[in-house]
């Protein structure tokens, strides 16, 4: 058994931990003193202005993002910069982006199953069959063999969340999954990602579809220049705000 392996205690652990988190972009303070915790099963949004740090927050939870200071835990694994770790963590997590990042050159089919083919090494038939069923669940099977760029924005983001599935994740982070898309398809996005809620997946989602915080979430977290101002369940958050910032920002939104 790995160390990081031999550390992990049977699920109890929170899903991820941020200490004192602080991050730069050359000489751009972007994340301060960040310190979060979510619970295994816990549905949290994050909402904030745009260039407040949400994106960069949620990528230093997968490194897609490196940060400097601090210290972030996922699954009870400490993320250092041995790539091992690093894939340890990236194993756990699952990430949907504004822009759906499909692979415009492979089918619906084969996006879903590239990765379980070539990282978790899966036979084809069974990585095809798992495939299926999340697409099937993600009501998209027929489209199966078609193209990213035949499918409309809501399809493929909804095929972007079956890709993402498929790796059997323990935590889903969502980067704005219903910006890019028109209006009339976002319900069916958020259809979607209601039904994993309910389903129990730890989820972190950065929006700002306030009916969907309302819905689904357990705590709602506001960020602004890099920091957290606040954080609340909805019911409080949107209800009773504390903070200037924070009303200021939900009088523009909503
Ligand atoms: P949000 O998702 O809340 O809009 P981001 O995390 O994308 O915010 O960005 C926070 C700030 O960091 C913004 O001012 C943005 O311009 C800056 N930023 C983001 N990515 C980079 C980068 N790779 N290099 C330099 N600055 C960046
Ligand atoms: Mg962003």
């Amino acid at each position: 058994m790995s160390e990081a392996t031999a550390s992990r205690d049977n699920g109890t652990e929170p899903m991820i931990e941020m200490t004192g988190l602080n991050k730069w972009y050359g000489d751009f303070h972007v994340l301060r003193d960040i310190d979060l915790t979510v619970q295994r099963g816990e549905r949290i949004v994050i909402c904030g202005p745009s260039g407040s740090g949400k994106s960069t927050l949620i990528r230093c939870i997968n490194r897609l993002e490196a940060h400097q200071q601090g210290g972030i835990t996922v699954g009870g694994i400490t993320m250092t910069e041995d790539i091992k770790r690093i894939e340890q963590i990236r194993r756990q997590v699952g990430m949907v982006f504004q822009h759906f990042n499909l692979f415009p050159h492979l089918s619906v089919l084969e996006n879903c199953c590239l990765s379980q083919i070539w990282v978790q090494k899966k036979p084809r038939h069974e990585a095809e069959k798992l495939a299926m069923e999340y697409l099937e669940r993600v009501q998209i099977a027929e489209q199966a063999k078609k193209y990213p760029g035949q499918l409309s924005g809501g399809q493929q983001q909804r095929v972007a969340i079956a890709r993402a599935l498929c790796m059997r994740p323990e935590v889903m982070l969502f980067d704005e999954p219903t910006s890019a898309l028109d209006p009339e398809m976002i319900k069916e996005v958020l259809d979607v990602m209601v039904e994993l809620a309910r389903e129990g997946m730890t989820m972190i989602c950065v929006t700002h579809e306030m009916g969907f915080a309302k819905t689904v979430a357990d705590r709602v977290i506001f960020m602004d220049q890099g920091q957290i101002i606040e954080e609340a369940p909805p019911e409080t958050f949107f209800n009773h705000p504390r903070s200037e910032r924070t009303k200021l920002f939900l009088s523009q939104i909503l």
